[in-house]
């Protein structure tokens, strides 16, 4: 991680409005995590099925992390992730504005890091820093 970034509050992702039912069991998603050669990366993961996401004490979805490891299925909320299997302009909307509010932040060249946005709590629960405030 470049030395003038620090992986302040990024407020976007926890104003997004998202329904849950905007997304389906088998849908193709990524969740960004960070940036990678000056675009955003993170993990491309399938929709398997619905699953209550406890931190939020909201609906969410479990997913299926093909590189997870011991960490294959993980439960996130809607609003982290991003459609990859269809062409949807409410996800590329998002995506825009991540980007925009991201790179500018971001030395052109530093590679590729974590940004810091997301912990896994013990139950297999992604957390963004937004959600995690409530310290449940
Ligand atoms: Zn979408």
């Amino acid at each position: 991680m470049p030395a003038a970034w620090t992986p302040s509050l990024e407020t976007l992702t926890a104003r997004r409005d998202i329904t849950h039912a905007h997304f389906v069991p088998g849908d193709t998603v990524v969740i960004p995590t960070g940036v990678a050669d000056g675009h955003l990366s993170g993990d491309v993961m399938t929709i398997v099925a619905p699953s209550w996401h406890t931190p939020t004490d909201e609906d969410g979805w479990r997913l299926r992390n093909p590189k997870g490891g011991e960490r294959t299925f993980i439960t996130a909320h809607p609003r982290y992730m991003i459609h990859l299997s269809r062409h949807c302009p409410d996800c590329l909307i998002y995506r825009r504005a991540l980007e925009d509010y991201v790179l500018p932040k971001v030395p052109s060249a530093s590679g590729s890091f974590d940004c810091g946005w997301y912990s896994l709590t013990h139950l297999n629960q992604l957390v963004h820093r937004a959600d995690a405030r409530g310290g449940r």
